[in-house]
C-alpha cells in the first residue's frame, strides 16, 4: 500500500470534500433557455452564459444540422491539413466585421484561443501584467508562455502603473492581459486607461471579451465598442460559446497578428478545426446579432428591471458595493463561506431557481453568481429578488 503511487488521490478528494469545495455535474434535461429541467424539475435558469438565448434557437440548430449533413460531424484534422472549410473563413470574416478588425482566427474553444495567443506573442524574455481576477485561461496562457508574470490588484490602474514603471525596462516585449467583463464579478475593465498605459509603456494589450461579445456595444461588438475604442491596435479574444450560443473561440486583430498566429499558435495548429456544425451555428448567431438588435436591448432591459427591483430593497451588497450598482448581466451575491453559498444555492433550487454557488478555487470568496438572459421574463426577476431578499434578512 505504502508504495502505491495513486493513494494521494483519495486523500486529495477528502481534503476537497472537507473544505466544501467538492464539485459534481448536474444533468440538464431540456433545451437551453430561461427555464431548464433538472432532476425532472423546471427551474428558472440564472446560471447560463447564453445571454441572448441563442443556444436553443431553431435557426442555429437548423444551420448546424445542414452543415453537418453537407460536411460531416468532424472537420477531421488541423485547419492547416484537412480541417479547413469555406464556412471557417466566412465565420472569421464575420467576426472581423463585428469587431471591426482587419482579421480574425477561430480556435476550437476560447480557452485554446487564450493559451495559444498568449504563449505565441510573448516568451522568456518578456513581461506579462495580469489582473488578479483574470480568467483561468488567461492565467494558464501566461504560465505556458514562460514570460515573467506580474499580477496587479483587480482593476487597479495605479498598481498597474507602478508595476510597469518598475518592471517594463527589464524586458523585451510587454503584454497586459485582462478580462473585459470579469467573468465572476461582472465588472468592466478600464479599457481607455489600459490603452493609454499600453501606449506609454510600449506594451501590447490583450482583452478577453468572452462575456462582452454580443452583449456590450451598439452593434454587440463588445467592450471595445462600448468604450469607443474600436480601431485601436490591440488583441481581442473571445468565445463563440456564450452569447453566440455555439462552441469555439476567436482572436481578432491586425492581419499581421493573425498571419503570425496561423504559423505559431500551437493550440490552433496542433488541434482539430472547429466542427462544421459549431462553425455554422456561430455564423448564424452573428447574422442574427446584426438583424435582431432587439435581443440585446431586451437583455439590457432585464438588467435595468432587476436593478430597479433591487434598488427598492436597500440591503443587497456585493463586496461592500450595493449589488444594484452592477454594470453587466453578471451579478454576484456575496456569502460568508463555501458552506453558506452551497446552502443558499440549494434553497434557491427548492423554490425553483437555478443559480448555483461559485466557490474557491474558482473565486477567492464564495458567492451566488447570477447571469441574466434576453429571454428572462419580469416574473422570473421578481421571483429572484423576492427570494434573495429573504436570505439577506
Ligand atoms: C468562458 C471563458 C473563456 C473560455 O471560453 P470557452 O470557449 O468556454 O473555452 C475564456 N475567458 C473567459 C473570461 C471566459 O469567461
Amino acid at each position: 500500500m505504502q508504495n502505491n503511487p495513486y493513494t494521494w488521490i483519495e486523500q486529495a478528494l477528502s481534503t476537497i470534500n472537507r473544505a466544501n469545495w467538492y464539485r459534481s455535474v448536474k444533468t440538464i434535461e431540456s433545451l437551453p433557455g430561461a427555464i431548464i429541467k433538472i432532476e425532472g424539475k423546471q427551474l428558472i435558469n440564472f446560471a447560463s452564459n447564453d445571454y441572448l438565448g441563442l443556444a436553443g434557437d431553431e435557426r442555429l440548430i437548423a444551420a448546424a444540422i445542414e452543415a453537418t449533413k453537407e460536411f460531416g460531424t468532424g472537420s477531421t484534422g488541423s485547419r492547416l491539413l484537412t480541417g479547413h472549410r469555406e464556412i471557417h473563413q466566412e465565420l472569421e470574416q464575420e467576426i472581423s466585421k463585428l469587431k471591426q478588425t482587419e482579421a480574425a482566427l477561430v480556435f476550437s474553444s476560447g480557452y485554446l484561443a487564450n493559451i495559444g495567443v498568449i504563449s505565441s506573442v510573448v516568451s522568456q524574455r518578456d513581461l506579462i501584467l495580469s489582473d488578479k481576477y483574470n480568467h483561468s485561461s488567461l492565467k494558464n496562457g501566461a504560465i505556458l508562455s514562460g514570460a515573467k508574470i506580474v499580477e496587479y490588484s483587480h482593476n487597479n490602474i495605479q498598481d498597474l502603473t507602478n508595476k510597469l514603471e518598475q518592471e517594463r525596462e527589464n524586458y523585451r516585449r510587454s503584454l497586459i492581459i485582462t478580462d473585459s467583463i470579469f467573468s465572476m464579478d461582472g465588472d468592466l475593465c478600464k479599457l481607455p486607461l489600459l490603452l493609454d498605459l499600453a501606449e506609454k509603456y510600449n506594451s501590447m494589450l490583450l482583452v478577453d471579451e468572452a462575456h462582452a461579445t454580443g452583449v456590450f456595444g451598439i452593434n454587440g461588438g463588445g467592450c471595445v465598442e462600448h468604450f469607443n475604442c474600436t480601431g485601436k491596435e490591440l488583441i481581442q479574444i473571445g468565445t463563440l460559446s456564450k452569447a453566440l450560443g455555439s462552441l469555439g473561440g476567436y482572436v481578432a486583430g491586425s492581419k499581421k497578428l493573425i498571419e503570425f498566429l496561423r504559423n505559431r499558435a500551437p493550440s490552433w495548429i496542433y488541434t482539430t478545426g472547429l466542427t462544421p456544425g459549431d462553425t455554422a451555428a456561430a455564423l448564424t448567431a452573428i447574422k442574427i446579432l446584426k438583424k435582431e438588435p432587439e435581443r440585446r436591448f431586451k437583455l439590457w432591459q432585464n438588467v435595468e428591471t432587476l436593478r430597479n427591483l433591487l434598488e427598492t430593497e436597500n440591503q443587497l451588497f456585493c463586496r461592500g458595493k450595493k449589488i444594484s450598482n452592477y454594470e453587466s448581466p453578471i451579478i454576484c451575491f456575496p456569502l460568508k463561506n463555501a458552506a453558506e453559498a452551497l446552502e443558499v444555492g440549494e434553497k434557491l433550487k427548492q423554490v425553483g431557481i437555478f443559480a448555483p454557488a461559485i466557490r474557491p478555487p474558482t473565486v477567492n470568496t464564495s458567492r451566488i453568481r447570477i447571469s441574466l438572459m434576453a429571454t428572462h421574463e419580469t416574473t422570473h426577476l421578481q421571483k429572484l429578488v423576492a427570494t434573495l431578499i429573504n436570505f439577506n434578512k
